[in-house]
């Protein structure tokens, strides 16, 4: 139980299941065929796993239903020993991008994570995210949205969504508006689409982090190149397995990438859809790679490293990790 720090985690994909299934009840929403026997989440293949998410959070639908998901994620987390999260939101799920109900969400969400922390619970911040194939036009009222916001709980601004949807460049505006903000940027990347769209990224967004880039290992010279510039990688292991971007953990390219000099860290993207958390991705990092202690605490590291929060909430969980 090594104390976690974990930067990729969608709120809605992180949903437990017996949370879904108990909001469903209370709305009179009929879910029932997106659970196996013993209760989890089920789907056959990437397309399929879209329809069981888009199903599982459309039981979401207020903002008390965020505060009740936020403290739901959290527990989750802190019994994976996680002690500090980014989230990705979005206005898009939270209100239509309509900027009054986008508040309204985030004062929930924000609220139910201020409470879970001054108990001693994860400390949360939140990375507000553009949808890919929502397009360019609706991720600017995202971006909007998004520079309102900012603040001690939004420190971030990402696109998430179908990488294989339009290109980053289109997106620019809202990553520019996002930077004047001062919000830090991420983006997800070289998991579905090649190296080069890791390289669109860095090039027509300007991100810091992305979000997967587990495909870089595909082009040495972009390995050689992010590892040069400390670009970190938001790398969840489980996820890409669970969605066949690599056979099985020992194909992984996390520890190739690790070995050449990237920055590397471990999260669990939409854990209980992956039937994972973040204590299993540990487990299964060290039996596909044989990791010791030493090995996460220097990943935890990493991650706090390139965490969007302030220097204050970074000293005090830096001394969470050292202690351990
Ligand atoms: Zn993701």
């Amino acid at each position: 139980m090594l104390p976690k720090v974990e930067l990729h985690l969608h709120l809605e994909g992180a949903a437990p299941p017996a949370f879904v299934r108990g909001l469903a009840k209370e709305k009179s929403i009929d879910i029932s065929g997106i659970f196996d026997a013993q209760g989890g989440y089920v789907f056959t293949d990437f397309w399929h796993f879209l329809k069981v998410y888009e199903a599982a959070t459309s039981v979401l639908q207020t903002p008390e239903d965020y505060a009740r998901l936020t403290r739901a994620v959290l527990e989750q987390c802190a019994a994976s020993g996680v002690v500090y999260a980014e989230t990705f939101v979005s206005p898009d799920f939270c209100g239509g991008r309509d900027l009054g109900a986008w508040r309204e969400y985030l004062h929930a969400i924000r609220d139910a994570a201020s409470a879970v922390a001054v108990q001693g619970g994860p400390e949360l911040r939140g990375i507000v995210t553009c949808i890919r194939h929502f397009g360019p036009d609706k991720a600017r009222e995202t971006a909007l949205c998004a520079a309102e916001t900012v603040g001690d709980f939004i420190t971030g601004f990402g696109i998430a969504g179908d990488e294989t949807s339009g290109q980053p460049k289109d997106f620019r505006w809202s990553f520019d508006c996002a930077r004047e903000a001062g919000l830090r940027l991420t983006a997800h990347a070289g998991e579905w689409g090649g190296p080069q769209s890791i390289r669109d990224v860095l090039s027509d967004l300007g991100v810091e982090r992305v979000g997967h880039g587990v495909r870089a290992i595909e082009d040495l010279a972009l390995v050689d190149e992010l590892a040069e510039r400390g670009i970190v990688l938001e790398v969840c292991p489980g996820s890409n397995i669970a969605l066949g971007v690599f056979p099985d953990w020992r194909k992984h390219s996390i520890s190739e990438l690790d070995r050449r000099g990237v920055r590397v860290t471990v999260s669990t993207d939409d854990p209980p859809f992956f039937h994972t958390t973040m204590e299993h991705e540990f487990q299964m990092l060290h039996r596909a790679f044989d990791w010791d202690d030493g090995q996460f605490a220097r990943i935890s590291r990493t991650a706090l490293d390139a965490a969007f929060c302030d220097a204050d909430t970074k000293a005090k969980i830096a001394k969470v990790l050292e202690a351990a």
